[in-house]
């Protein structure tokens, strides 16, 4: 028997403005993405902007249903429409940002289990990493891949052993 460890680490700025410019830029792309939200339910509208090879920009918000499972998480939404139009293209980096009222959280917002499963994958189909910006008021951290956020994850390759 042999004990493992999974270790992670990232960057942790005081807030937003200490970014250098072009991921400043992609969290106010992810603020004003969760905007757009519809969060009838939760009022809790969450902003995923993602930044393309090309210097495209893809937001994505959550969108809930009175159906609770039917909803979509602002992260999913922004990477379906991204290999959906732009599938040839890479993803370089996702900012996620939440509002609460009128307000951004203070706290920066995980993508929750799925959305990580899914960040995974286009990282193994563009085999590239893609960088994970989670803007809070009051705290910002950055992950150079998003394989940091999902260790011993279900990849295709499970599927072929
Ligand atoms: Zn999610």
């Amino acid at each position: 028997m042999k004990k493992k460890e999974v270790s992670i680490s990232y960057l942790e700025y005081g807030n937003i403005s200490e970014l250098p410019a072009a991921e400043k830029d992609l969290v106010e792309e992810a603020v004003a993405a969760a905007s757009g939200a519809y969060a009838p339910y939760s009022h809790f509208m969450v902003g995923a902007a993602l930044l393309l090879d090309d210097g495209t920009v893809i937001r994505g918000a959550n969108v809930e249903n009175a159906a609770f499972p039917s909803g979509s998480c602002a992260e999913k939404t922004a990477l379906s429409y991204m290999v959906a139009n732009y599938g040839t293209r890479r993803v370089m980096a996702i900012a996620i940002a939440a509002m609460t009222e009128d307000r951004m959280t203070e706290e920066p917002v995980p993508p929750c289990g799925n959305c990580r499963q899914m960040l995974v994958e286009e990282e193994q189909r563009s085999d590239s990493h893609i960088k994970v910006i989670l803007a809070g008021s009051s705290a910002v951290y950055v992950l150079e891949s998003s394989q940091a956020l999902m260790p011993l994850s279900f990849t295709g390759s499970n599927l072929r052993k």
